[in-house]
């Protein structure tokens, strides 16, 4: 059975250094006591100073995206050689706006999950439909495609490795939160393709993440559902005012 909550917030282009410095004191204070597992993900330039805060305690450090290869003429890129350098322990992959923005596919995603858990990270792979996908009845489908895409080639040992956190794009930054209902729906289907994978008792313990507009009001309600297993939050990631609570719902 699963291994208990993961909540993580991803801090995306916000944040200056100082500003990073400042948010994490305060989660490492505001969660010192917290029963979860904990990841904060801030930007590339935050990481080394983010990162000797929150050593030792019960926060992981993690980074929003790396480039599909170790090194090399990749001007702009940051490898995983200097993600470990910095004491990164996980990497966030696929997120909706580095496959829609950034025009990220299925097998780019996959070739940077390969690398990262090659070089011993955790992954938490992203995975959502957009509202037109939904609209057109294919959320579940594009789901299963974007998960099985993105475990291709990766052993069962290395899935323990891996957060599934499903992230309707419709859901994120919009203020609309999927239905608690309608999240759970999808987590199990997301599992269900992980059970004919992997088998089922990898299903049951993998973690999958809902996110999408998650707030201190509604983060109960999603994580009483049987298949959300934490939440991936972005927005209200930002302030402890509005994170600490989301970590520590009741
Ligand atoms: C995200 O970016 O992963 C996210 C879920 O954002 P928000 O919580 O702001 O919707």
């Amino acid at each position: 059975m699963r291994r208990g909550y993961y909540i993580a917030g991803n801090w995306k282009m916000h944040k200056t250094r100082g500003e990073a410095i400042e948010l994490a004191a305060a989660l490492t204070a505001g969660l010192k006591d917290g029963e979860h597992k904990y990841l904060v993900a801030p930007s590339f330039t935050a990481l080394e100073a983010v990162g000797s805060i929150v050593k030792g305690t019960n926060i992981l450090l993690g980074a929003q995206d790396v480039a599909s290869e170790e090194q090399g003429a990749h001007t702009g890129e940051v490898s995983v050689l200097q993600l470990k350098d910095l004491g990164v322990q996980v990497i966030i992959l696929g997120h909706s706006e580095r496959r829609h923005t950034y025009k990220e596919d299925d097998a780019l995603i996959n070739k940077k999950v390969k690398l990262a858990l090659k070089h011993g990270f955790e992954v938490i792979l992203c995975v959502g439909e957009t509202l037109e996908e939904r609209e057109a009845g294919q959320a579940e489908v594009v789901c299963e495609s974007q998960t099985i895409w993105g475990l291709s080639g990766i052993s069962a040992a290395d899935v323990a490795k891996i957060t599934i956190a499903y992230e309707p794009v419709w859901a994120i930054g919009t203020g609309k939160t999927a239905t608690p209902e309608d999240a759970d729906a999808i987590h199990a289907y997301i599992r269900k393709v992980i059970a004919r994978l992997y088998g089922q008792s990898v299903a049951d313990s993998i973690i999958i993440q809902y996110g999408g507009s998650v707030k201190p009001e509604n983060a109960a309600q999603l994580m009483a559902k049987e298949n959300i297993d934490g939440a991936l939050v972005g927005g209200a990631s930002l302030k402890a005012d509005t994170f600490v609570p989301i970590a520590k719902f009741a």
